[in-house]
């Protein structure tokens, strides 16, 4: 069967693989970019949407679900598989995506609420671990990946081979999510490689620094501004500062979740706590919400951006989006970069190009929304609340797959950089053949 490679190849967001069997053309993932180059590379499908079969989508990021809509569009008619989770924020993060293509100026709109709507149509969940014939000849089986609330890696069985498509691999550290499922065996295997040249700080240390953050800000009667992802980083993010207060390791201080779609998300997730994680789930169970607490607020009108800076004392604040591409952080920014007894703490990945990767890179001016801003306040990146696996992670995960072990290991979602360091540690530790594959290139396996 023929494979190729439409996004996050070389790259960390656009996941889109195309598999060409004998008799049956999909796709897992159909993801948008969200580099410098966004809106030319998401314009244009390199295959035809008529062809497709059916698509197979790993999770509800927006770098893995954000075209399929323009999918239906552009003449796809057939289902996407995914999980219940996965489901239901897909669907809250496209039509928010709907609606952010609505208010850009610059170019017309990529799809409209009306795409996604047909597209969610066509949404067919289906639970962990049941096999499943999606076609006259593929077979699949979704299995956790750990990475959000109802992310999966994909088990395709075709032409007698076992083929395992990783999605994005979750970090065992995370409180709320479970870990990546263990893969027994695999013919070919697509594995990401984000983090692939690097270790995480641990989530101790990471928690440690929040911490610190918050007491200095504290101190300093100032705000500490956390760019969030609407999808998991803010569920967690929230997670920890109520079990700093409960223990009492930071002072009562107001926290705003300022935005909608962490807000619907959050829901979501309250809905599905039977699948959480040991200790999120036990505390859901003895009927403590865990997304809750005293001087947290849940932001849901439009702009309140100033009536909240305006608010006198310390504040945490935590708002999209998490590379500061947009969203109600940067007004925030605007009001508060600029003073040095603020701190802005990043906690997510931050894609090149980006304004968020600006930032951590150390930026002493800066474009926000078309105004230029100084940076005094203090600029902070922690990985350790990453939701993605590091590079040792992905190497332990790799190794239990061993009956069979993978003739081939096809290694995506990752930055050059990270996608070569990968490669290297797979053949010297497991001596294992790899490919990082390229974009202008079609591979038979
Ligand atoms: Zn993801």
């Amino acid at each position: 069967m023929k494979i190729s490679f439409h996004g996050a190849c070389r790259e960390v967001t656009g996941s889109c693989i195309l598999v060409e069997t004998e008799k049956t053309k999909f796709l897992v993932d159909c993801g948008m970019f969200q580099d410098d180059e966004t809106y030319f590379k998401n314009e244009i499908f390199s295959f035809d949407p008529c062809d497709i079969d059916f698509v197979l989508l790993t999770h509800s990021h927006i770098d893995h679900c954000g075209r399929i809509p323009k999918l239906y569009k552009e003449g796809f008619t057939g289902n996407v598989y995914l999980t219940e989770p996965t489901k239901q924020i897909a669907e809250a993060m496209l039509l928010d995506s709907a609606k952010v293509f609505l208010k850009e100026k610059e170019h017309s709109p990529l799809y409209f609420e009306k795409d996604v709507l047909e597209a969610t149509n066509h949404f067919f969940s289906l639970k962990y671990n049941k096999e499943k014939m999606v076609s006259s000849d593929v077979k699949i089986k979704l299995k956790d990946a750990g990475h959000v609330l109802g992310s999966c890696v994909f088990e395709v069985f075709v032409e007698g081979k076992k083929i395992i498509f990783s999605g994005d691999l979750g970090n065992n550290a995370s409180p709320i999510v479970k870990n990546p499922e263990i893969i027994d065996g695999a013919d070919v295997l697509f594995v990401e490689s984000t983090y692939g040249a690097t270790s995480h700080d641990s989530r101790e240390s990471g928690r440690q620094a929040l911490k610190q953050a918050i007491n200095e800000v504290v101190k300093n009667n100032g705000v500490l501004m956390i760019p969030v992802f609407a999808l998991e980083r803010s569920q967690e993010i929230i997670f920890e500062l109520k079990s700093f207060l409960v223990k009492g390791q930071i002072p009562s201080v107001p926290v705003f979740l300022d935005s909608p779609l962490a807000i619907k998300i959050t829901d979501i997730y309250r809905s599905f706590a039977n699948s959480f994680d040991e200790q999120a789930f036990e505390l859901m169970k003895r009927g403590e919400d865990i997304f809750d607490f005293r001087g947290l607020k849940y932001v849901r009108k439009p702009n309140q951006s100033k009536k909240i800076s305006a608010i006198k004392g310390a504040k945490i604040i935590l708002a999209g989006s998490g590379m500061c591409t947009g969203g109600r952080i940067g007004g925030y920014l605007k009001k508060h970069l600029g003073n040095s007894k603020n701190k802005l703490l990043l906690v997510s990945f931050q894609v090149e190009g980006t304004l968020g990767r600006s930032l951590a890179e150390g930026a002493k001016t800066v474009v926000v929304d078309n105004q230029k801003v100084k940076v005094r306040a203090g600029v902070s990146s922690l990985h350790s609340f990453s939701s993605h696996a590091d590079q040792e992670q992905i190497i332990n995960w790799v190794s239990e797959i061993k009956k069979p072990k993978p003739k081939t290991v096809f290694i995506v979602h990752g930055e050059e950089e990270s996608g070569l360091a990968l490669e290297q540690k797979i053949k010297e530790k497991l001596n294992l053949d790899c490919i990082v594959p390229f974009s202008d290139k079609v591979y038979e396996i």
